[in-house]
């Protein structure tokens, strides 16, 4: 008994090689969880970014938002689009025309008068600072995926099939369009396993802050800007925003504005939406959703 004991012990604690990770459970069994992880992940995300789906109910459905929150397919993308009003607009004189939702953009029209009133210059951030298309965001998360699921296949070495088992799972879902099934694995691995493979930034932050899949982000939904620091460096800037409806709601993503409504700026909106103004380390104030 003590002999075997023993066995077991010295099998166990014999780390000579690098062993496959011991949480990593085998790709069919995490497949078949594959509902329960993606629901998880959706509500995680629905944190993160859903503050506008409350917009649906507070602005009387001027602004359309989809069921869920998210676009799941590139057929839901053409239905919801197929449905909803919308403008092409050259917003800032760049010559490039942008697509909001009509609402959206009467809003943002008004704001940009506001601001040009107060002498503060209206600039968007980059070519894509207003609408991405579903098949923009899917080159860009493509693209990104190739790239990291070729560091981690190098970073982990052979023995460790469970790790490659899992990348080509990720990669598979891929392939089958199923990308927020592919978000939702890769952040439950980023956030579940002993040794996760990180897939944001510098392969050290989780993919989702750095990376939307197709179909979760409010630029795909028409719903949002990206503001130039041309504009940003005027504190006036952020009030004028936020009188027409525009604010920040995604932490750390300092140039991004959702629009919500002009009454999420007062406070009893924010309260009785469990909202509150936090102020992030890169010293700008964000909406942060703080209930269920
Ligand atoms: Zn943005």
């Amino acid at each position: 008994m003590l002999i075997g004991l023993m066995v077991v012990f010295q099998t166990l604690s014999a780390p000579a090689q690098p062993q496959p990770d011991a949480r990593i459970e085998s790709a069919p069994q995490l497949l078949q969880q594959i509902d329960s992880i993606r629901h998880h992940f959706m509500h995680f995300l629905g944190l993160q970014y859903g503050i506008p789906a409350m917009a649906h109910a507070d602005s009387n459905a001027a602004v359309r938002i989809p069921e869920g929150l998210f676009l799941m397919s590139s057929d839901a993308y053409n239905a919801f689009w197929a449905t909803t009003p919308f403008v092409e607009i050259d917003f800032d004189g760049s010559g490039r025309k942008h697509r909001l939702q009509t609402h959206v953009a009467e809003q943002l029209k008004r704001a940009i008068a506001d601001l040009k009133a107060a002498g503060i210059p209206f600039k968007i951030r980059g070519a894509d600072g207003v609408f991405r298309s579903y098949r923009d965001a899917q080159q860009i998360w493509l693209s990104r995926l190739q790239r990291e699921l070729s560091y981690h296949r190098k970073q982990r070495p052979a023995s460790d099939t469970a790790a490659h088992r899992l990348l080509q799972t990720i990669e598979e879902l891929g392939r089958q369009g199923r990308y927020i099934d592919q978000a939702a694995l890769i952040y439950w691995q980023e956030t579940h396993l002993s040794k996760p493979m990180m897939f944001g930034k510098l392969h050290q932050g989780p993919l989702y802050a750095s990376c939307a899949a197709p179909g979760t982000s409010h630029h795909t939904l028409g719903i949002a800007i990206d503001l130039d620091i041309a504009t940003l460096r005027h504190t006036k800037s952020l009030q004028i925003m936020a009188k027409h409806g525009f604010f920040r709601c995604i932490v750390s993503d300092f140039a991004h504005f959702a629009y919500l409504g002009a009454r999420f700026g007062e406070p009893q909106t924010l309260q009785h939406h469990n909202l509150r103004w936090v102020k992030h380390a890169d010293g700008a104030m964000y909406l942060k959703y703080d209930g269920e």
